[in-house]
Formats: C-alpha cells, sequence, structure tokens
C-alpha cells in the first residue's frame, strides 16, 4: 500500500500559520478531502481512512471509496447511508475519497417554525448570516414533515462520471420524521472544490436512515450555526488526481 501524502500542497502553505490547527484554531476550521471536480470526475478511491478523518472532526459528510453510500458524521459519530437507505457505522479502517468535516461549535442559534420547505429554508438560513462569503457548518434539528434523500450504489471500476451514477441513485422519503440535518454553506468561489451554497445530508433521531437531501419542509427545528473562516483542503497524491484534466467545465452534478 502507497503511503499516503494528503497533506502535500496545500500543507504545505498552511503549516506554518494553522498548525497544530486544534491548539490554536478550535472548531474553526473546515477540513476536506480531495475536490468536488475531482469526485464529479469519478476519482472514487482516496487513501485517508475515517479513523485519520476523525482527527479534523466529528461533524460533517462525505462519501466513502467505490462511491459507497452517503456519509453522515454527528456528533463524534460517522454513519455510512448505504443505497438501502439503512445508517451502518462506520469502521476506522474505511476510506474515502471525499469528505467535509469539522468540529461542531455553534456561534449562533435559531428557531425556524414549520413547515418551511428547502428553499424557505435556505432564504430563512441566508437571511441570518453575517456574510455569503465564508463557510458555515449547519446542524439543523427537530422534526420533519417530508423529506427526500438519496444515496448512491456502490461502483465498480471502470468508474463513471457522478452525473452518469447520479442516474442509478435510489431516493428514500420520510413523512414525519425526526431527525437531524448535517451539512455546509460555502461561497460561491469556492465552485469546484466544494458545493457552492447548501449541502445537507440526514439522519434520523434513532440513526438508522438518512442520505444526502434533495428536497425538505421542516416541521419546528432549530438551527445551529458554526462560523467558519478556516479551509484546509488535503489534496490527493495518486496518478488519477494528478493526470485528470479539471479545465474541462462539463463537471456539473
Ligand atoms: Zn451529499
Amino acid at each position: 500500500m502507497k503511503r499516503t501524502k494528503y497533506f502535500f500542497t496545500v500543507a504545505l502553505l498552511l503549516v506554518g500559520l494553522t498548525f497544530p490547527v486544534h491548539a490554536e484554531l478550535p472548531g474553526d476550521v473546515l477540513f476536506q478531502v480531495s475536490t468536488l471536480d475531482a469526485l464529479l470526475a469519478g476519482i472514487y478511491d482516496g487513501e485517508m481512512t475515517y479513523g485519520e478523518l476523525e482527527e479534523h472532526g466529528g461533524f460533517g459528510l462525505g462519501t466513502f471509496n467505490q462511491l459507497d453510500g452517503e456519509m453522515v458524521a454527528l456528533d463524534g459519530e460517522f454513519y455510512q447511508v448505504k443505497d438501502d437507505g439503512a445508517a451502518y457505522p462506520v469502521p476506522d479502517s474505511a476510506r474515502t475519497p471525499f469528505a467535509v468535516v469539522t468540529f461542531f461549535e455553534p456561534d449562533q442559534e435559531l428557531s425556524v417554525t414549520g413547515p418551511v420547505d428547502y428553499e424557505g429554508l435556505k432564504r430563512a438560513l441566508d437571511d441570518s448570516l453575517p456574510t455569503k462569503n465564508i463557510f458555515y457548518a449547519l446542524r439543523i434539528e427537530g422534526e420533519f414533515d417530508y423529506l427526500k434523500a438519496r444515496s448512491v450504489p456502490k461502483q465498480t471500476k471502470p468508474y463513471k462520471p457522478l452525473s452518469e451514477v447520479v442516474v442509478e441513485q435510489v431516493e428514500f422519503e420520510f413523512d414525519d420524521v425526526s431527525g437531524t440535518l448535517v451539512g455546509f454553506r460555502c461561497p460561491e468561489y469556492v465552485k469546484g472544490i466544494n458545493v457552492a451554497g447548501y449541502h445537507l445530508h440526514f439522519i434520523t433521531e434513532d440513526r438508522s436512515a438518512g442520505g444526502h437531501v434533495l428536497e425538505v419542509r421542516t416541521g419546528d427545528v432549530t438551527v445551529e450555526i458554526d462560523e467558519t473562516a478556516h479551509f484546509f483542503v488535503s489534496l490527493p497524491d495518486d496518478r488519477e488526481f494528478y493526470a485528470a484534466d479539471f479545465s474541462r467545465e462539463s463537471y456539473v452534478e
């Protein structure tokens, strides 16, 4: 097995400023593995294990090698929502090609009285943010009148780009469900590296099911917002990533 050198390029730039990240910037670093465009291009195998990832935060979202489902991290626990819709615990040895985590420390809390649909929820959040130009981690907890989530089937090589895989995505609908939305709002300028705007995953209160959120109509929910002004990207050190051509503009989810 090739030795991982994940902290390669970006770490060299940031190492003097932020290490040790936990000691100097507690909770305020968004830690990301690889880039969104790499995932969209079909680079579905990473070297970083979940054992390593959790050192950078126990709150966030992502996926697994071979694109084997949707990841939700909440309260330090990692869950894998496979294409059967069920949430499974993640072994430390599992690896990820794309993940975003942080140590969640809310700066702001607000209550949203439902019913509010996804667009309404985004507007309510946007209205309460001090700026759209930093990163936010979001924890939205409570009752949901309706929620539609998806997961993706595990892939085998040769990998298809994500735009073709999502055609096979499996969707799950929930009515009157309690749970938590976990995710981020990223600035527009981050396009290609992460999802610009909102990206939320869901996990039920009993931690039995969830997925990548497609539609939602909330009941009454509590929103916690963690303002995050530091962004750390750990780039893959592998042949596929080095060889990929990201000048194409076709990588659209
Ligand atoms: Zn997602």
